[in-house]
């Protein structure tokens, strides 16, 4: 007699750009909850260098 009712899956795994909610290919060094999506992360840093691919 055992009632284990384990609803709890996460759904976070796709993480989503910030700024337009596409799905995002990249996350700040460092700072991996801060995603974007390719075109917004180059629209704010101009160049991928303090990006990370994810
Ligand atoms: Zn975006």
């Amino acid at each position: 007699m055992s009632s284990n009712s384990e609803e709890t899956k996460k759904e976070g795994k796709t993480k989503k750009c910030i700024i337009c909610d596409a799905p995002a290919e990249y996350s700040i060094k460092g700072i991996p909850q801060t995603c974007y999506c390719r075109e917004c992360a180059l629209k704010q840093f101009k160049q991928l260098n303090y990006l990370e691919k994810l």
